[in-house]
């Protein structure tokens, strides 16, 4: 071999090599741009007894993805603090304790009970935390469900009451919650999923995605940019109509919607429909003339708890409510059958716009 053909030979591995640079960098390149590209992540998980869904975008589709299943973690986590069914929660723990001991919480536990606390003051005892006598009683949703004798109506309602709950917190994270009466049960169904929804968008947030909906069982946050325009337009389920049918769509942004109805929960007896909201002055299923309340706001828990006490009141209660606390969005729907009612805020209205044309509507004083 002369020394022409060897130095040939070392430039044509030259080439060959930064030919395959070049290709290898291509490659990662292409890689690197597909990652970037904005995706929206769609993801579907059964949690806190319902479907949850996820839908998120603002960042690589491994991004998105992989924040979501922080976030559904954080469901988990919290659902092992704030449920009344699982055995080792520390709602059950206080609930075990009841007349006995305070029981330390996490600073989670105490912030969902302190507010719970400040909703069943505000609405005068429609929204009770404390209402876990009655529920377990009734059992609805359970495979036990059963329309109790009076007696143990009357013995369950002698064990609510939400100023029996003490709170006492010290210099870090060093919290206690204390039900004073023995037989005494909290049950935070009615605000915890909101509270769970508003943790998981800011998990969400925190990891920088964009725009998300987080959809836990109807009980609705979305933040950032709709997919199309800037608003999120949500359909209000009818009461009366299968689930998916809406009587109405409601324009939102950095914003949660929930509804509370008589339709989500309940079960049949002498053929009758005994559903899940209860009055805690009667400890039966609440008489109330209507059939479902939403109510939007900033926070997710302040919405659900709003819409179970609204619920409760009825609509003359609810109305005067509503009237006293101006800054609050709510939808009442009325309980009229064919006729029935969709009372709007005033705040609301201009963002609602009603589907259903056989329903009345009415915008509120
Ligand atoms: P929601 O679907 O948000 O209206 O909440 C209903 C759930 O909250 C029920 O399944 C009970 O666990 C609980 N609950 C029922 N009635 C009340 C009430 N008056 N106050 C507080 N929680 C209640
Ligand atoms: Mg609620």
């Amino acid at each position: 071999m002369n020394l022409e053909n060897v130095t040939r030979q070392k430039q044509n591995k030259k080439i060959l090599l930064a030919l395959f640079l070049l290709i290898a960098l291509c490659v990662l390149a292409l890689m690197y741009v597909q990652a970037r590209q904005i995706k929206r992540v769609d993801v579907e998980s059964f949690k806190l007894g319902t479907l949850v869904r996820i839908s998120a975008w603002g960042g690589s589709e491994t991004q998105v993805a992989s924040l979501i299943d922080g976030a559904l973690q954080e469901v988990d986590r919290l659902e092992k603090l704030f449920s009344a069914n699982i055995p080792d929660s520390e709602v059950s723990e206080i609930n075990k304790n009841a007349g006995v001991l305070p029981v330390r919480v996490s600073g989670e536990t105490y912030e969902l009970a302190s507010r719970s606390l400040y909703w069943a003051r505000q609405t005068n005892g429609a929204f009770d935390p404390t209402i876990g006598p009655v529920v377990a009683l009734w059992g609805i949703g359970t495979n036990h469900a059963k329309v109790p004798a009076d007696e143990e109506i009357e013995k369950a309602i002698s064990l609510l009451g939400y100023e029996k709950l003490r709170f006492s917190s010290g210099m870090e994270d060093d919290y206690a919650l204390f039900l004073t009466q023995k037989g005494q049960r909290l049950d935070f169904g009615a605000i915890a999923k909101g509270q769970v929804a508003d943790f998981a968008a800011d998990a969400l947030k925190r990891g920088g995605v964009r725009s998300a909906l987080i959809d836990l069982g109807g009980n609705i946050v979305v933040f950032g940019e709709a997919p199309r325009g800037k608003m999120w337009k949500l359909g209000i389920q009818h009461p009366g109509k299968p689930r998916g049918e809406y009587f109405g769509v409601i324009a939102v942004a950095d914003e949660s919607v929930v509804t509370s109805g008589r339709y989500e929960r309940f079960f049949e007896s002498g053929g009758v429909r005994y559903h899940h909201i209860f009055d805690p002055a009667t400890g039966r299923p609440s008489q109330s003339d209507l059939s479902s309340v939403t109510i939007v706001d900033k926070r997710s828990a302040d919405a659900d708890a709003l819409s179970t006490a609204l619920f409760v009141m009825g609509l003359r209660k609810a109305a005067e409510f509503l009237k006293q606390n101006p800054e609050i969005n709510a939808i009442l729907v009325s309980d009229e059958g064919e006729k029935s009612c969709v009372y709007i805020t005033q705040n609301l209205a201009p963002r609602f716009s009603l589907s259903n044309k056989t329903m009345r509507f009415e915008v509120l004083e």
